[in-house]
């Protein structure tokens, strides 16, 4: 009888190794270049990250909010939305936030090819630079979080790859207590929180970093890069 619990804990065992291997897909990624998860201080900071745009709609109101209270933010921008929205980009860029790149047309990094990855990557690169001439884009950031083998492509292109520690889900259109709640619930100490400033109706990520910076603040929450 102990033998055969014995092997049953060793049955178990197997058997949660097996579940484990879930997260190789993350681990083959971490023996490639980093994937950035903290700020660059430690302690009670947090950044907040903006997806998708920039959008002519969102974008503005999100900055009015981020320069009320006094925050700098990482704009992941879209190759598509940055072709017609030159102005907004030069705002981002002279109200102190800094770009990253998300891709020229959002696309799945895991359906194309190195080499097509860094034509991707370039072509963002060019477009976001007719908009600011020299702009410094350190980061990128895979759409969909599907890295493929666009972290190897974009560190050799000299980008940091920025992940995120919660996403709090801005485009369910939870509704904007929800989506505070999700964040005060989420947030951490060095995290990157990702939003989206553009993809669709996002009054209620203005109206929630509106309700929050300002709580968070004064709780003691310092604003931050990404390391
Ligand atoms: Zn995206």
């Amino acid at each position: 009888m102990r033998k055969a619990l014995a092997m049953l804990a060793a049955l178990v065992t197997v058997t949660a190794t097996a579940t484990g291997a879930v997260a190789a897909p993350a681990a083959a990624a971490a023996a490639g270049p980093e994937l950035i998860t903290k700020t660059r201080n430690t302690g009670k900071y947090v950044a907040f990250t903006f997806d998708d745009g920039p959008s002519p709609t969102y974008t503005p109101q999100l900055l009015d909010v981020l320069r009320r209270n006094n925050v700098k933010a990482v704009f992941c921008l879209v190759g598509d939305m940055a072709d017609w929205n030159v102005p907004l980009i030069k705002r981002i860029v002279s109200e102190g936030h800094t770009l990253c790149n998300h891709s020229m047309h959002h696309s799945d990094m895991e359906t194309l090819t190195p080499d097509q990855i860094r034509a991707d990557i370039k072509q963002t690169a060019d477009t976001i630079r007719r908009a600011v001439p020299g702009a410094q884009i350190p980061y990128f950031r895979a759409p969909y979080g599907h890295w493929g083998a666009s972290p190897a492509v974009a560190a050799g292109l000299g980008y940091k790859n920025l992940s995120w520690t919660l996403m709090p889900g801005d485009w369910e259109l939870p509704g904007t207590d929800e989506l505070v709640r999700r964040i005060r619930e989420g947030i951490t100490e060095t995290g990157v929180i990702t939003l989206h400033d553009a993809g669709g109706d996002r009054s209620q990520t203005v109206a929630a970093m509106d309700r929050l910076l300002p709580q968070l603040a004064a709780e003691g929450w310092k604003f931050d890069l990404p390391a």
